[in-house]
């Protein structure tokens, strides 16, 4: 899109020093918060989130665009600089009181991790933290996030 500039994480995926390092930065931090579930939000959640599960102990759950999982999901809408979109997550996957991480690889508006919590949120779980790898902080998203803590690696301007 004209004027906008779109930042690009796959470059450090074709680094396996450096993926790997990012991954453990997050690993570190969560390894000892009892972190019961990883909800990774598509696409570039899925990149990041299931190392982290799986280091952390943890079981990952996609949170996904509409008519993605095969079962049944609960739906959360939420709105687009232009218009509007919505996360699902299947229903089950996630139980009342579960302690959950909510990984993504950029917080722009803060809007999709709102609705990723929501979704989390709604079937009792409580939310530790969102991580992501990059944050704009010119969109504030952070003030999005009802005072939930976000941890990000890098903040770009
Ligand atoms: P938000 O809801 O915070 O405005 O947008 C964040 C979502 O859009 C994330 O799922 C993220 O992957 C995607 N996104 C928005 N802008 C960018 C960008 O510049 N680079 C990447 N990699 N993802 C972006």
């Amino acid at each position: 899109m004209a004027g906008i500039m779109f930042q690009d994480i796959t470059t450090l995926l074709l680094d396996p020093q450096a993926f790997k390092d990012t991954v453990d930065m997050f690993v570190e931090r969560y390894k000892d918060k009892n972190i019961s579930v990883v909800a990774g939000i598509e696409a570039r959640g899925f990149i990041f989130g299931p190392p982290i599960a799986l280091a952390t102990g943890a079981k990952f759950v996609p949170l996904r665009k509409p008519k993605k999982l095969p079962g049944e999901v609960i739906s959360e809408e939420y709105i687009l600089e232009y218009g509007r979109d919505c996360l699902q997550m299947h229903v089950g996957a996630v139980k009342a009181g579960e302690r959950a991480l909510v990984v993504d690889d950029l917080i722009a508006t803060g809007g999709t991790l709102c609705a990723a919590m929501n979704l989390l949120e709604r079937v009792g779980a409580h939310v530790v933290e969102c991580a992501c790898v990059i944050e704009l902080p010119d969109l504030k998203g952070r003030e999005r996030l009802n005072g939930k803590p976000l941890y990000v690696l890098v903040e770009s301007h």
